[in-house]
């Protein structure tokens, strides 16, 4: 009997066990895929709303709407409902917070004040979903502006850009020609705050940020550009063509904070973006190429100075 009753408690253990092994794996396999956060403070029952949605139809005898959440087939949030069930205000038209930021962002006149009024700033609702703002950071007088797309899960943590994988990537690859963030490099982001999952940003977003990073970019007022990979080159360069077309040239980057401060165009080169690159490695020569362009531009930048 001792026998029996320890085969059928190891049994238990083992069920135990492989329960808990299946959920370690599913939770590894959504961190893998991006859903790293929790977005709401409690779960969202679709299965409720789902036989909610069926009475209302019975009791209103209403069509089935076509896109109802099915229990069987639980859907994943669209944008829509993550804003209502989290009570956050609708967003405003694109246009209108554009204005409203442009006016605050061109109201900053140093780096500081321009941190302080985006981390006031409400017209983007990736704040609410964000653990910190990623402002920017490096040299005071950079030759050189970086600008990426959006904070990573590191760098919203830590709330500094380019503190991950793709960050230490790109510091070796600065180094290589006499660029780094203590003397001659500052580094942004297209978005200050981090969209969910590492999902893409959509319009609205960058739309809303915009005017800070116009004024940011006049502010560090650097000799040249870098726009790190189709996000950023697209946005910047109003372009809409994808990046393998558009890196490894130059172009004249303006925008209406740098006019209104009464600077001229700076040269902008668009390149492969470095977590890109951490899964295309054999893509690293084409970067490599465009940061040769980008030392070889400084370089003759500073001759012209001292001529
Ligand atoms: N990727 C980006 O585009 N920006 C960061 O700051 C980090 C990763």
């Amino acid at each position: 009997m001792r026998d029996g009753i320890a085969v059928s408690q190891s049994w238990v253990d083992m069920d135990v066990i492989a329960e808990r092994a299946e959920m370690i794996a599913a939770l590894r396999w959504q961190v893998e895929a991006g859903a790293d956060e929790a977005i709401f403070d409690i779960a969202v029952d679709r299965f409720a709303e789902a036989a909610k949605i069926k009475a209302d139809v019975a009791a209103q005898k209403l069509p089935v709407p076509p896109d109802a959440p099915s229990a069987a087939y639980p859907q994943t949030n669209t944008s829509a409902q993550v804003e209502s069930s989290r009570s956050v205000a609708p967003l405003a038209a694109a246009d209108t917070v554009n204005q409203d930021a442009r006016k605050i962002a061109n109201g900053c006149n140093d780096l500081a004040a321009l941190r302080t009024a985006l981390a006031a700033f409400d017209g983007c609702p990736l704040k609410t979903t964000a653990t910190n703002l990623v402002f920017g950071n490096g040299a005071q007088s950079a030759d050189v502006m970086l600008i990426g797309e959006a904070p990573g899960r590191d760098e919203d943590r830590q709330g500094e850009p380019f503190v991950g994988a793709s960050g230490q990537l790109l510091e070796a690859m600065l180094g290589f020609v006499d660029l780094d963030r203590t003397t001659n490099v500052y580094i942004t982001n297209i978005l200050p705050w981090r969209p969910p999952g590492n999902r893409q940003p959509t319009a609205t977003e960058t739309a809303a940020c915009l005017p800070f990073l116009e004024r940011h970019i006049a502010l560090v007022a650097p000799r040249a550009l870098i726009f790190l990979g189709g996000t950023a080159a697209k946005t910047l360069l109003n372009r809409s063509d994808g990046i393998t077309r558009l890196r490894g040239k130059w172009y004249d980057y303006t925008s209406p904070a740098l006019e209104a401060a009464g600077l001229g165009p700076i040269p902008a080169m668009a390149t492969l973006h470095p977590a890109y690159l951490l899964r295309q490695p054999a893509q690293k020569r084409e970067a490599w190429l465009d940061l040769l362009s980008v030392r070889e531009k400084l370089d003759g930048l500073k001759t012209d100075m001292n001529c």
